[in-house]
């Protein structure tokens, strides 16, 4: 078997003269990428002993002890099933018990939730604000599964009058964005709210796909397009529900 050693530094040691130089990274590099995650958020979550081994790992099939971080038993899962899974199975039992669906579909405040916001992002929400009232005040959803290992997610704007969420998504947020994985989960996360009831309005821009009928395809962010978003909300909870958070100024303009 010859030794490989890929572009990230992961593989053959760097002395081994016959290892064979791969210009690209090796797969569980590629897949933390894809997945706009890192591994030390890995090596935080794997059993202490296994640590150095994850710190070299390339193998996405690689089974690993993993601890909960709400104090669950170990458990074995695959690099890639921590990457794109469900996680604790004990957590996962608890997002689907009773006292959890109880809360499903309830918007509410993750303190401390790091939030990706990019001025496209906060353009969107200043446009969107001229025309409904925002709630500032929330920037989660609990859901009735876990979603990469948690019983929650963080759309970028949510209006929990509606139960409606926005998500833009365009390829220039990160070049890695929304392909393969990152499409698929996507699309994970608007069915983990629509089962709670939820409707996840997606600007699709800068050349990406429809993923639905609750994706508004455009080039750019522009106000027409902030107003095809209302279109689409009085489309799917009708006119009345929002004219009630409608801001006055905006709609006579
Ligand atoms: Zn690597
Ligand atoms: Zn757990």
């Amino acid at each position: 078997m010859v030794a490989v050693r890929f572009h990230c530094g992961h593989g053959a040691d760097p002395a081994d003269p016959t290892a064979l130089a791969l210009r690209r990274p090796c797969p569980l590099c590629m897949l933390i990428a894809e997945t706009h995650r890192s591994r030390g958020e890995l090596l935080r979550k794997v059993a202490p002993p296994q640590r150095a081994a994850l710190a070299a790992e390339t193998r996405l099939g690689a089974e690993y002890q993993w601890l909960c971080p709400r104090g669950h038993d170990r458990f074995a899962a695959k690099v890639s099933e921590m990457l794109t899974g469900t996680g604790c199975a004990k957590c996962r039992a608890n997002a689907a018990a009773p006292a959890a669906l109880r809360e499903a579909g309830l918007a509410f405040m993750k303190p401390g939730l790091r939030t990706r916001t990019s001025m496209t992002e906060q353009r969107l929400r200043a446009m969107l604000g001229e025309r409904i009232r925002l709630h500032h005040r929330v920037n989660a959803v609990h859901i009735a599964r876990t979603f990469f290992g948690r019983s929650e997610v963080w759309p970028d704007i949510l209006v929990p009058q509606l139960r409606i969420a926005i998500e833009y998504d365009d390829p220039g947020r990160s070049r890695r964005a929304h392909l393969g994985l990152k499409e698929a989960s996507d699309l994970e996360k608007d069915e983990a709210l629509a089962e709670v009831g939820w409707e996840v309005i997606r600007i699709r821009a800068g050349g990406l796909e429809s993923l639905g009928a609750n994706s508004i395809v455009c080039r750019a962010l522009t106000p027409a397009v902030v107003d095809a978003v209302v279109d689409r909300m009085r489309q799917l909870r009708g006119g009345a529900a929002v004219d009630a958070i409608a801001v006055a100024a905006s709609a006579a303009s």
